[in-house]
Formats: C-alpha cells, structure tokens, sequence
C-alpha cells in the first residue's frame, strides 16, 4: 500500500484502527495548562495522585470494580498495560487461553514471555457452550485467559450472561485474568459494557487494563491504566518503575481532562460512529459482501465475496491491487479469521463513499 500511496495512486484507506475525530479542545487545553503550570517533573511512577483518584472513581462507578485506593496504575496506553500485565503474570512455558479471532499483537506478546496460546474460536464455542470449550482447551499449565470484549477485529460484544460464565470458569478454574477493555465506551446498541472484575471474586484474580485511545480519540497520546489487585501489585509496579518510569506529567494531567469530559461528549461520538457503520455495512452489501452490523468498536469483518477467493490474504492483496482498496487479512487475527478481511467505518465519510464505489466497480466486473 505504502508503494501506491508514494507512487500518487489514490488508496481508499480501511485498514487502520483510529477514531475518526481529534482530541477533544478541552484535553488538549489541559496539556497547555499543565505545561503552563510547569507540571513538567517526574510524577510518582504509578500516577498523579488525581489522576489515580479520578480513575477509582470511574472504576467503581462506571464498571463497577470494587477496586481498592492503590490500585490504578497509570500506563502509556493498552498496548503497555497489557505488555506489563503479561509480564507480571508469566513464566516461559505458560498457556493462555483466549477467543479467536483475537487482536494481533497478543500472540506475539505471548510468544516474546515464552508462553504458547490456547485459541478458542468464539462462533464454535458459542455453539458448544463457553465453558464447555474452554474446559476442553484448558491444559496444567494454563496460568491465565486472555479476554477482550468489545472485539477487535469483530466488532462483537460478549453478553452479560457470556461475561459471567467466563468469570465463573475463570474463578473455578483458579486461573488469572486480563480483562482488555479498549473499546469498553464504543458500543453503539444492546446491553453496554460489562467489567468481569465487577463480578464477586473476580477483581482479586484480574488484571483491567483500559485505554483513553478509542474513547477520547488519544491514540497518539500514549494514554491508559490498569487496576491491578493487590497480590500482583508490588511486581507490576516494579515493571512500569523499570520500564518506563511512569507515564509524561503533562499527559497525565490531560488524562484528568479527559476523565471530566461530559457523558454529552461521548453520545456525539457514538452517534457519529453509528453513522459510519451503517453507511460502510449497507455499502460493502450492495458490493455483495456478507455482513452482519456489529454492535461495537471500529470494525467490520465481513466474509470475503467468492470471486474474490477464500484466502483473506490473497484477497486483501487482491482489493488493493484492483480496486485500491486498502484493508486486513483475517488471517492475521487468528485462524478463525480466514476467509475474512477488516474494515475500519472510523474513516471520513468521503472515503465511505468512495471505496464503496470502487469496491462496486469490482463486483460489476465478476458479474461481466
Ligand atoms: N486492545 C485492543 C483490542 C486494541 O484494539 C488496541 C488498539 N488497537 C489496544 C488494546 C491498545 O491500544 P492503545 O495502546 O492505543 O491504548
């Protein structure tokens, strides 16, 4: 893709992972003030003392954690959360569960601590029963379940009957938890967001891990936190001292704007991304994919039209190369991804458009 952009050619670009809109002025104007303030020297490695106040606040209220004063612990967004929340929980030779299709770069990260995957394909399991197939991939060495919910690349939210019965498996089983919860404010229909950690029992076994990136449209400000239970803290506050020593002052005290942001903020947001939705769903049908509207997140995922082969990665190469329509393999989310590629509707409505039509001209010229 990287090769057509730099050669002039018009790319109708649908495979990023990025709100649609800027930051929010008054988080931006956050930042100006505390740089103004000169709020610019090292903070406590694990947070503002507001800040972390403000998130347990969030927390209890809005998810529903019972979490205790110490702890949040203030990250350089999910991506980091989750790299120190692994870090913490394994060892080399570990076995984590986790639903398949699943976001890409936690197979790597498994594989970087020297721990192997245990997929489980979430249409299948859903057919069988949740705890029937989790029992059936769990190994001894399962040290922990992955859980991610909104779903990227699906769009899918688990129900709150879903979300109990992992909770219930996770807590018989006595294994741990990472609850990756990026896309919790993003959910545009249905039930909402439910924390497996407001469950009773299920704080103490997991580690939350959230993001300001989705919801305040601040992926490049390197914003999130984790609620780590007291068994973990002391090491995973060890790893975020070591690593990165806690997350840049002035973005902290932005994070706190962000947190104060008007639920008003958030319904605009939705109704803008619900808009998009719909438009890239009805359009990629009339192309003659096979859609379902998911209720959440950023994505769609549809199943790859038949001429265009069953292999996602041929047929997202294939997209690119005909139409200059630039989106993701689904085998790169796992192998229950094949035979699907990745949509992103949080792009300008111009580019709805436009790729639509030209994913058109596409299904015109097989029917030819
Ligand atoms: N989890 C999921 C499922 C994601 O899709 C993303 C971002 N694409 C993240 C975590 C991490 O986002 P960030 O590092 O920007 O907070």
């Amino acid at each position: 893709m990287l090769e057509l952009l730099s050669a002039g050619h018009k790319v109708w670009r649908f495979e990023g992972g990025e709100p649609y809109m800027p930051t929010p002025e008054p988080i931006k104007q956050a930042m100006t003030a505390a740089l103004a303030r000169n709020e610019t020297r090292y903070a406590p490695s694990s947070g503002v003392p507001e800040l972390r106040r403000a998130i347990l606040d969030k927390v209890r209220s809005k998810n529903g954690i019972p979490a205790d004063d110490e702890s949040p612990i203030v990250v350089n967004g999910g991506m980091n959360g989750l790299f120190c929340a692994f870090a913490t929980l394994l060892d080399p030779g570990d076995d984590v569960l986790m639903f398949s299709p699943y976001w890409t770069p936690i197979a790597d990260v498994l594989a970087y601590h020297g721990a192997r995957p245990l997929l489980v394909g979430t249409d299948a399991a859903r057919r069988e029963g949740l705890t029937k197939a989790l029992a059936r991939a769990k190994t001894d060495r399962t040290k922990l379940l992955y859980w991610n919910s909104p779903v990227n690349p699906t769009g899918d939210v688990f129900t709150r009957a879903e979300v109990e019965e992992v909770a219930a498996f996770v807590r018989e089983a006595g294994i741990a938890m990472i609850s990756d919860e990026a896309y919790e404010d993003l959910i545009y229909e249905g039930e909402g967001h439910v924390s497996p950690a407001s469950f009773p029992g299920m704080h103490e076994r997991t580690i939350s891990v959230f993001t300001l990136s989705k919801t305040y449209s601040m992926t490049g400000w390197r914003a999130g936190y984790v609620l780590v239970p007291k068994r973990w803290r002391l090491p995973m506050q060890t790893i975020v001292l070591y690593s990165i020593n806690g997350v840049s002052t002035p973005t902290q005290w932005a994070m706190l704007e962000a947190l104060r942001m008007p639920d008003g903020f958030l319904e605009e947001a939705r109704a803008g991304y619900r808009r998009r939705r719909d438009a890239l769903v009805g359009g990629l049908r009339s192309a003659g994919f096979e859609i379902d509207r998911p209720k959440a997140a950023l994505y769609l995922f549809p199943k790859v039209p038949p001429q265009l082969g069953r292999e996602s990665a041929a047929a997202a190469r294939a997209l690119l190369d005909t139409v200059r329509v630039a989106t993701v393999p689904g085998l790169v989310f796992g192998p229950e991804g094949e035979s699907h590629v990745r949509f992103s509707f949080s792009v300008p409505e111009d580019t709805i458009s436009g790729g639509v039509e030209a994913l058109k001209s596409l299904a015109a010229a097989a029917a030819r």
